[in-house]
């Protein structure tokens, strides 16, 4: 399982993409974001859900080392931004 430290960064800067619109209102903070814990967590979306995206979408295209990877940089990049 991938390790989340929970800081809470992901989730105060989401992506300008359109899979993540609905989330915020395009300042990137996520709206249902509550002192670092997600007040939907039980039903976030999957883009959410690390471990079951890789299941149902990055499988195929990489190996989950490789994937965690990506993400743990991505995270070391959003924490350095503090
Ligand atoms: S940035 Fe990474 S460690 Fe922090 S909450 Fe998001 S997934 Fe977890
Ligand atoms: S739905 Fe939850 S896990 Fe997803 S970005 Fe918002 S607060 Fe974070």
């Amino acid at each position: 399982m991938f390790h989340c430290d929970q800081c809470g960064e992901c989730c105060r800067h989401l992506p300008a993409l359109e899979i993540y619109e609905a989330l915020h209102d395009g300042d990137g903070v996520c709206r249902y974001l509550s002192e670092n814990l997600c007040t939907i967590y039980e039903s976030r979306p999957l883009m959410c859900r690390v471990d079951e995206a890789y299941e149902k979408i990055f499988s195929a295209s990489m190996t989950r080392e490789e994937y965690y990877k990506l993400n743990e940089t991505a995270c070391e990049k959003l924490k350095r931004r503090i």
